[in-house]
């Protein structure tokens, strides 16, 4: 029964961000599997990390909007997540409420699906906040190099502390809604994985992440094939296959490790 409710709730709650164009349409197809998921096997107390998530990401986006005009292009995608977006941030967390459900005497479910939300809570407060740091960013792997606003790899100090703060958002409703009675030690370890899951974002964006140069705009970007201007883009550096998506991923799986080895260790 949680299951069919679960999918009514999430079923209206993409078709409302489809709407309000915080969701393609492949993205809303994802959003839906992932929230019927999330609800239907967790149940209320899941779905409000989801949602915390899943809101306070769309309004910042929708917030910035014009701050970021002319940055957009830098991102690969716009405002509107996709289908690779939604996996990228709730695939890893969909998977912990997967064992969850084979498991739901284990606490390690819920650590672990705390942690994935966490990291990518962070990491999209970092992205959409930190466009606010009245500096340009600092490269994460050589903090005595200056970076252009938007460029993967950039830190900045507004950046860093709007991370530490979406990853405290999930580590608090983490402690207070746990299945099982939680003390605040576990808000500290989520916060903690999901700054640290942040800043490996970050460190994958400096060194490993695909990363493609547009000859037209002469401009570096994240965007392939096509730049925003139409033209082609040409692979620069990092492994062509770590797109922003899989970058998410690991920032996810990173903040899970950490959440994990502190929790159980
Ligand atoms: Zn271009």
């Amino acid at each position: 029964m949680q299951i069919i409710t679960g999918f009514i709730l999430a079923i209206i709650i993409a078709y409302l961000a489809y709407r309000a164009h915080s969701l393609s349409q492949s993205g809303a197809l994802a959003a839906t599997i992932v929230g019927t998921l999330i609800f239907g096997l967790g149940g209320l107390e899941w779905a409000i990390l989801l949602l915390a998530f899943f809101i306070t990401s769309s309004a910042l986006g929708r917030l910035f909007k014009e701050r970021k005009r002319g940055l957009n292009e830098k991102y690969s995608k716009g405002d509107q997540r996709d289908a690779g977006q939604v996996f990228g941030n709730g695939g890893l967390a969909t998977g912990f409420v997967l064992l969850h459900a084979f498991y739901p005497g284990s606490m390690i479910g819920w650590v672990g699906y705390a942690a994935a939300l966490a990291a990518v809570n962070a990491d999209t407060w970092a992205t959409e906040l930190g466009v606010l740091n009245p500096h340009p960013p600092r490269l994460i792997t050589r903090l005595n190099r200056v970076v252009e606003k938007g460029t993967s790899g950039g830190i900045s100090v507004t950046g860093t502390v709007a991370s530490l703060a979406g990853a405290a958002l999930i580590g608090i409703l983490a402690a207070t809604f746990a299945p099982q009675p939680a003390s605040w030690t576990l808000s500290l370890v989520i916060t903690f994985s999901g700054l640290a899951g942040s800043l490996f974002d970050s460190f994958l964006g400096a060194t490993v992440q695909a990363m493609y140069y547009c000859p037209t705009d002469k401009k570096e970007t994240e965007k392939h094939p096509f730049h925003t201007c139409g033209t082609e883009t040409v692979h620069i550096r990092g492994w062509q296959w770590l797109n922003n998506d899989w970058v998410n991923f690991a920032c996810g799986a990173f903040g899970v490790v950490i959440a994990l080895a502190l929790a159980f260790a």
